[in-house]
Order: structure tokens, then C-alpha cells, then sequence
């Protein structure tokens, strides 16, 4: 028997692993109490990682499906296939009839986050989605705009912050969400043991405001009123503190104008935050010496997710908190995928490039709202998607409209997915290219070390060996990439690029990205700066990360502002009033009265700690217990309406209706109810048994493609309008 140490790869949350393997078998996994970031911290999920790589429904080669039954195919002639038939469809109907969707895992796997970019490139397409637009888009947004690069984010130091306010976010059940935090629950455990105070704002009182010093409800989608009312207190009580940062903040006068407009008793009416609430508040967040405030998925997916967004990132800069110990601050991994990351299709960011056909949305950092994907291959004429690609993605159950989407998906001419299973998306592909479970790919993480809230680095060998006729991730997309690049029939840069980055393979690009990181050994004596080329001085490269198993730790966050900010007129800036985001203001205005109706039922969703998303619900272990989709509801809306606890009900929203459990909670506010998100696993043709016997029902057979965040194009998916009546 031997022991592998590596990264759990489901999360953001990096936790160090020992799988136990014995004869080609997984016998046990553990928490790798060595790993200094994690330090033994492990949730239910990493023991299903055994689940996942047995699972009998997990796809081994190549299928091809043929009317309603699915054939085995060997690889070399399913990559042809696939290449052919892309450019087929490019060929017929024009580059941009070839769409895109990159699912979420894709970030979470070496092999993808290194390949997927350069073959969505190499589609030459307009139409490429992913799941960014149901989730961090306004923090993007708000960072390219206001700091100059779209993954500029500020991250919480929470090992020395004493006051942590949290909007949106649910970090027991997350496990952390840019803000990768290995064993989070006692990172947010230590800042009370140290005397510093936790405080949610959320329609729900989830798991981790059960767990904090304090729990504020507030209404869905109503959380940029209460954040600029805390600026406007800021300004008006004078709070207003810029510490280093005040050489390099614009427009400060512009942001105090405008938020001038939003006092506390107007942010009370339409988010039921009282206003006295709201000004203490403000008061902590400005006077707390190491205090920072954060916002995460429940504060984007709403109608107005990129002015939060904007209002979440100023409050930290005018409170001082901005690139300080304790507040937030920018991480500096190994592999620094923001400096050096335009070579694999990462760069600063762009907005309105070029809009969606049907709707007219712009794009952001290349890629459209994923709320518009079915209308673009359902509305006939020019430039409509006849051709999709997925990777790692459900859409189905994860952006909104999902039944809208599923018809969509059934008009295409050809369709190819890279995913491990027949699930309710890819059970429309023509083709599966399925890779190999985690346990037996490498793995780096090139992301989540940008937003973790350490500088860690730590290399995962594969645990398991694979079968002669098994893929990983980046091999499948290497080869889909020279195929695509081969077919074009002339010399291409890019088909060059894509033979010698094969050839290279994703663990050599690691090293490279290492040596050239600010802890690099270099590439020829240079490493990539703050200031551009280096003398490198560090000794960091793959070999070296290999040679510690439990991963190495490179420190707590470091100042490093003002020098990654951009520079204008040789003065690096932060714009605390973009005008993209102050022309913004006047939807805000116009939503008020609606959104201050308590009448209307309002659905928001909820993540579960043994679900990711809409996966892993075929893994047993996961799975056991009492049924988790159920929808919660307040005692005083439900006795409105003769529901009890247990009922079933109908809930029904524009696009569609569900039937599902009720459970009564004073958990959630008065007009709020809630569904987890990821269920919906009744739908014929999926291949997922486990996940079929508690199918429960889909959060995006609710939600309403319609609904967007009209700034970002960020899908709208809490505080859906719904009734909600007795079956
Ligand atoms: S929190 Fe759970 S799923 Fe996330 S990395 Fe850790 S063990 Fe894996």
C-alpha cells in the first residue's frame, strides 16, 4: 500500500488529501493534517472523490450517440469526428454558429484551465458562455473597471481580520468563494477567539450566520441599496479614511456625489435593513483597526450584482481596509495567472467587443451572458448556434430557464461534450469525450492560489494510474485544439502553438509558470514582476514543489499596491467612480418601488456542503440521508396561504413550475423561499442512477432567463418572483 499526497480538486478550497492506494484501489482518504494551508481540514466531498472514480456510471471511452442508444468509440477517430463536424458547421453556417459553454469543474482542473481557453480561441466564435455569468461576473466587472484587470480581486485577510462582514455569502456550505480558505470554519472560528466580530447580511440565516456574532435579513436583490447607504453614512459622518491609497484614488468626490442620493432610511424601505442597522454598521466597518467587507454569489446573482459589486470594492478603499493585513488584499501565487496570463487566454479583462444576435448583450472578457445561449440557438436566421461545445458544464441545471434551454440543445446539429457523464446537458451531445476521474489526473491550481488567503503552492500528483484507453482533460482538449487548428488547411500560428503546448503538456506549464512566478527559479535567470522582466532571485520550480509532498507554504498576503494597479499619466490609479457604473445608478432608482413591495413571494437559492453545484449528487456517500430539496418558507407566509410543514406545493415562477417538500423555517425572512440549487435529475436520458432516486427538482426551471443584472449580463438567479400554493 502507498500513500499520495495531493490537493482535494472539487473546491475552491484546496485541502490537502492522503489517499491511501493499495494493488490500484482507493482504501481510504484523509485530511493531511501536514498540509499547511489546510492543516488536516477536509469536508464530506473529498471522501466521495472514491465514489466518483467507481462510479459505474462514469464514462470510460468515447460514445457516440446514435438516435437513443450510445457506441463506444476509440480516440483518435472521436477527435476526427469531432473536428470534422465543427468545422462542418463553421463551414455551413459561419464561425459564430459554433457556440461554447465552459462549466464551472473547468477552473478546478489543470489540464481544462490550460487547454479549454486556447480551444475556444481556435473556434474563432463570438458565441462563447460559460458559468461566469451565473456567478463572480459583477466582482469582474467591478475589478476591471475600477483596477484595470478583471481578476484583480481583493481577497479577505482572514487570519488577521477582526471584523468580518459578509454579504451573500455562506461559507460553511461553500467552503469559501474567492477567498480560498482551507479549513474556513475555523479561520472564521479564530477571528472570534481573537475578539473580533462576524456579521452576515442575508435573506437566509444560513449555517454560517447561525455561527456568527451576528445575522442581518435583508430582502433579495436589494443589497446595493444598503452597501451605498453605507457609503453614503461614510461620507456624511465624515468616516472617510484612505491611508496609502489616497495618492491613487479618483473621483472620490464623484462617488460621495452620487451616493449622496441613498441615506439609510431609503435603503430600509426597500431592503428591510433597518437604517440604524446600516449606519452601526458603517460605523464597525470604518473604525475597525483590521476590518474588511465581502460579498459573494448571493450579492452578484442579482439585478443590480454589479453596482454591489462596485459598492462592496469602495467601501474597502474609503475605510482604509484596501491592500492593508486585516482588510483585503491581492494574493501573489507561484503561478501567477494575472500577470502572466494572456499567454493562456486570461488577460485584463474587455466589455462590448461585440453583442449577442438576439438580445443585443454585450460581452465581457469574450464571452456573453449564458441567460442568452438557448435564444441564440433557438431563434432562426443569421447566426444562429447550430453547434455547441461543453466542458465541464450542466447548463441545463445550471443557468436559468434550464427547460428552455434543454430545447434548445435538442435543435443542435452537432453537439460535443467533454464531461465524465451522461448527465441532463450532455445527454443532447452527439459525442462524450469523457477524462479520467480526478484521482487519476495531475493537478495544479493555477486559480484558486490567486484568491486564496495565503501564498501557498502545492503539486498533486495522479493517486490512481489510468487504463491505456483513458484521456485526461488536457490531453482530450489538446488534441480536440491541433485537430480544429489541422483542419483549417493552411499554416496557423496558432496550430503551431497548439502542437508544441500538446507536445509540452499541461505538468510542463506548470513549471514554466512557476520558474517564471515571483518565487521562480527563472526561465533563462528571469521572472515576471510587478515592474515586468526580473532578475529572478527565488528557487521555485516543479521539481522543487515535488520534492514537498505536503505542499509549501509562501507566507501570509503581502502589501503589494499601488504597483498592480494600472497607470494613467504615470500615476497608477484605483477609479472609485467608473462611469459605466455610475450611469448605472438611475435602473437602481427606477427598480425602487417594485423591490419595496413585500407582497411578492421572492425565491433565492441555496449551496448545500455535500452537493458542488450540479454534480456529485451520483456519488452514494453524498447522498444518504433525508431528501435536501426541499423548499424553505417562512411560518407567517406559509399560514397565509394553509400550507404545513411537510406539504407539497407548487411553485410557480414565468417560465415554468415545480412540485417539491415544503419545510417551515423562521430561517428565512418573511417573503422569502428558498431551494437549493444543482437538483432536477428526473429528466430522461440522463445516465446518473444514484442522482435519479432523489432526483428533487431544478432552482433554473424557476428562474428566468429574462432576469439579468442589465449591467454585467449577470443571470438574475435570487429573488425570482414566484406564488407558491398547496398541490
Ligand atoms: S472543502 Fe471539501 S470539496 Fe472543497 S477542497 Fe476541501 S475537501 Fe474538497
Amino acid at each position: 500500500m502507498r500513500t499520495v499526497h495531493g490537493s482535494c480538486p472539487l473546491c475552491e478550497a484546496m485541502c490537502g488529501i492522503e489517499v491511501d492506494v493499495d494493488r490500484g484501489r482507493v482504501v481510504a482518504i484523509r485530511g493531511d493534517e501536514r498540509d499547511p494551508f489546510s492543516r488536516g481540514h477536509v469536508c464530506p466531498k473529498a471522501f466521495a472523490l472514491k465514489d466518483l472514480h467507481e462510479d459505474p456510471d462514469r464514462l470510460r471511452r468515447p460514445m457516440r450517440r446514435v438516435g437513443d442508444r450510445w457506441e463506444p468509440m476509440e480516440w483518435d477517430a472521436a477527435i476526427a469526428f469531432a473536428a470534422d463536424r465543427i468545422a462542418e458547421v463553421q463551414a455551413k453556417h459561419g464561425r459564430d454558429a459554433f457556440g461554447a459553454y465552459l462549466g464551472n469543474p473547468t477552473a478546478h482542473n489543470l489540464g481544462a484551465i490550460v487547454f479549454a481557453p486556447l480551444v475556444l480561441k481556435s473556434l474563432r466564435t463570438k458565441n462563447r458562455f460559460s458559468a461566469t455569468s451565473v456567478d463572480q461576473l459583477p466582482h469582474m466587472f467591478a475589478s476591471y473597471f475600477a483596477l484595470g484587470h478583471q481578476l484583480l480581486f481583493p481577497i479577505p485577510d482572514l487570519d488577521r481580520t477582526d471584523f468580518f462582514l459578509a454579504f451573500g455569502a455562506n461559507p460553511l456550505a461553500s467552503n469559501g468563494s474567492i477567498m480560498t480558505a482551507g479549513d474556513v470554519r475555523g479561520r472564521l472560528r479564530a477571528i472570534r477567539d481573537r475578539g473580533g466580530r462576524v456579521v452576515y447580511v442575508d435573506p437566509r440565516r444560513t449555517e454560517s450566520a447561525k455561527s456568527a456574532d451576528e445575522h442581518v435579513f435583508i430582502r433579495p436583490g436589494t443589497d446595493a441599496w444598503v452597501l451605498l447607504a453605507m457609503l453614503h453614512v461614510i461620507f456624511a459622518e465624515g468616516l472617510v479614511k484612505l491611508g496609502k491609497m489616497a495618492p491613487h484614488v479618483e473621483r472620490l468626490d464623484v462617488l460621495e456625489a452620487v451616493t449622496k442620493a441613498f441615506p439609510p432610511e431609503r435603503a430600509e424601505r426597500v431592503s428591510g435593513v433597518p437604517a440604524e442597522t446600516i449606519r452601526r454598521l458603517s460605523r464597525e466597518l470604518a473604525s475597525a483597526k483590521h476590518g474588511l467587507i465581502y460579498g459573494r454569489v448571493g450579492a452578484c446573482v442579482q439585478e443590480m450584482g454589479g453596482l454591489a459589486a462596485w459598492a462592496i470594492l469602495a467601501l474597502n478603499v474609503v475605510t482604509g481596509h484596501f491592500d492593508e493585513p486585516g482588510g483585503v488584499m491581492f494574493p501573489e501565487p507561484a503561478v501567477d495567472v494575472i500577470r502572466g496570463g494572456a499567454g493562456v487566454g486570461i488577460g485584463r479583462g474587455s466589455f462590448g467587443r461585440w453583442k449577442s444576435r438576439v438580445r443585443g448583450l454585450p460581452e465581457f472578457g469574450g464571452e456573453l451572458p449564458v441567460a442568452c445561449l438557448a435564444e441564440e440557438i433557438l431563434t432562426p436566421g443569421d447566426g444562429r448556434i447550430r453547434g455547441l461545445l461543453t466542458i465541464c458544464g450542466n447548463p441545463v441545471l445550471s443557468t436559468p430557464n434550464g427547460a428552455q434551454l434543454e430545447k434548445g440543445l435538442a435543435e443542435l446539429e452537432f453537439m460535443v461534450s467533454v464531461d465524465p457523464f451522461v448527465n441532463e446537458t450532455t445527454r443532447h451531445a452527439h459525442l462524450i469525450l469523457p477524462p479520467v476521474s480526478p484521482l487519476q489526473r495531475d493537478h495544479y491550481d493555477m486559480v484558486f492560489h490567486a484568491v486564496a488567503v495565503r501564498n501557498t503552492a502545492k503539486w498533486s500528483p495522479a493517486a490512481l494510474p489510468r487504463e491505456p484507453h483513458e484521456r485526461d482533460d488536457g490531453q482530450i482538449l489538446s488534441a480536440l485544439l491541433e485537430a480544429i487548428e489541422t483542419r483549417r488547411g493552411r499554416f496557423s500560428q496558432r496550430a503551431v502553438q497548439a502542437s508544441v503546448l500538446r507536445r509540452l503538456g499541461a505538468k510542463r506549464v506548470v513549471d514554466v509558470g512557476l520558474r517564471a512566478g515571483p518565487y521562480g527559479r527563472g526561465v533563462a535567470g528571469y521572472t515576471l514582476g510587478a515592474k515586468g522582466l526580473e532578475r529572478s532571485s527565488g528557487d521555485l520550480s516543479l521539481a522543487k514543489l515535488e520534492q514537498a509532498p505536503h505542499g509549501l507554504d509562501l507566507g501570509p498576503l503581502r502589501p503589494t499596491m499601488p504597483e498592480r494597479l494600472p497607470k494613467r499619466d504615470g500615476r497608477r490609479y484605483v477609479d472609485l467612480a467608473p462611469a459605466i457604473l455610475v450611469a448605472d445608478l438611475p435602473r437602481l432608482d427606477a427598480r425602487e418601488d417594485e423591490l419595496a413591495r413585500t407582497e411578492t413571494l421572492r425565491l433565492i437559492g441555496r449551496r448545500q456542503l455535500r452537493s458542488n453545484n450540479s454534480w456529485m449528487h451520483n456519488a452514494p456517500q453524498l447522498m444518504k440521508g433525508r431528501d435536501r430539496c426541499t423548499l424553505l418558507m417562512h411560518p407567517d407566509d406559509a399560514k397565509a396561504r394553509e400550507i404545513e410543514h411537510g406539504a407539497i406545493v407548487r411553485v410557480r415562477s414565468r417560465v415554468g413550475q415545480v412540485e417539491v417538500k415544503v419545510e417551515l423555517t423562521d430561517d428565512v425572512m418573511p417573503g422569502v423561499v428558498s431551494l437549493p440549487h444543482g437538483f432536477g435529475h428526473h429528466r430522461a436520458g440522463a445516465k446518473l442512477r444514484v442522482a435519479a432516486e432523489q432526483p428533487g427538482v431544478s432552482l433554473n426551471d424557476l428562474t428566468d432567463d429574462r432576469a439579468l443584472d442589465a449591467l454585467t449580463g449577470t443571470a438574475v438567479l435570487n429573488g425570482t418572483p414566484v406564488e407558491v400554493v398547496r398541490v
